[in-house]
């Protein structure tokens, strides 16, 4: 199904994967009228309220808003972590809001890498060995396993820590292993919350700007929940949720201010030097 050539072979070939592999859709993500509510009676909590998006194959999209205003509960339906209340949702033309564990699973495996604010990498356990964990999952063999994960850690800049356990990592290399993990299995879409959440703001923009590099370069679609003006500038575009809804959807021209558009613009070439 999934025909995008990995990382390591599109970028030794030079080439730039087409934007949409070949075998994606035009339209990625299709969700319409979602809702999900936690517990019944007096304790329900309307946590997204009706909710209609349409992502496209390619797209780098921030999703903002005020605490508690359903961005988690949204990235974890997108994600297929969980199921709606009510609504349905289309990933790459398939409707899996009302699929099994087993299968929603296989769907998450196949399609989608994930990233989160505390990186969630074992301790005890070196860079490679995380990045090969869900290849673990899917049933990689061995050789295959070490050989795409020395590919993608080189793709995110680790090639040379690939024997440190996260302690011996910093926080913005810790982040980097763990995108390397989303990226193991080759998903087409990544899906982050709150990634930069727990780093400073040059290891942020050092992240944004590798998330921009898999868009840009290798038509992954990034999908970023931030409370962060500065790292919505990174995105094309930005979804603002307030109380369940979406109350905005505009292109990240539109929704960031110049002077912040411009400080990332020059601390992005800072970034691109590191990364
Ligand atoms: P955000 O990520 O924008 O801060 P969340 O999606 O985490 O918002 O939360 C939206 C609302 O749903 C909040 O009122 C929150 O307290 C509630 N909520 C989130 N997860 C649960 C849960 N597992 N059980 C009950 N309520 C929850
Ligand atoms: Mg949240």
């Amino acid at each position: 199904m999934n025909a995008r050539p990995p990382i390591g072979a599109a970028a030794e070939a030079g080439a730039r994967t087409p934007r949409n592999g070949g075998a994606l859709p035009e339209v990625l993500i299709e969700v319409h009228d979602l809702t999900k509510v936690y517990g019944t009676g007096d304790m329900a909590v309307h946590a997204l309220r009706g909710v209609s998006l349409t992502i496209r194959t390619g797209e780098f999209v921030a999703i903002m808003g005020p605490s508690g205003s359903g961005k988690s509960t949204f990235m974890h339906l997108l994600g297929c972590l969980d199921h709606p209340t009510s609504g349905t949702y289309a990933l790459a033309g398939q409707e899996v809001s009302r699929l099994g564990r087993d299968e929603l699973a296989l769907v998450r495996n196949k399609r989608i890498g994930f990233v989160f604010q505390s990186f969630n990498l074992l301790a005890r356990t070196t860079a490679e060995e995380n990045v090969e964990l869900p290849m673990v999952y899917a049933g990689v063999p061995v050789q295959e396993r070490a050989r795409r994960a020395v590919e993608v850690l080189q793709q995110v800049g680790l090639g040379d820590r690939l024997d440190h356990l996260p302690s011996e990592l910093s926080g913005g290399q810790q982040q980097r292993v763990a995108i390397g993990r989303a990226l193991a299995n080759n998903a087409p879409l990544l899906m982050a919350d709150e990634p930069t959440g727990n780093l400073d703001s040059a290891s942020s923009a050092d992240i944004m700007a590798l998330f921009r590099g898999l868009n840009r370069d290798h038509g992954i679609t990034v999908v970023v929940v931030t409370h962060d003006i500065t790292v919505a500038a990174w995105a094309e575009r930005v979804v603002t949720f307030k109380d369940g809804l979406i109350i905005d959807d505009r292109p990240s021209v539109e929704v960031v201010p110049p002077a912040v558009r411009s400080a990332v613009l020059a601390g992005a070439a800072a970034s691109e030097v590191r990364a």
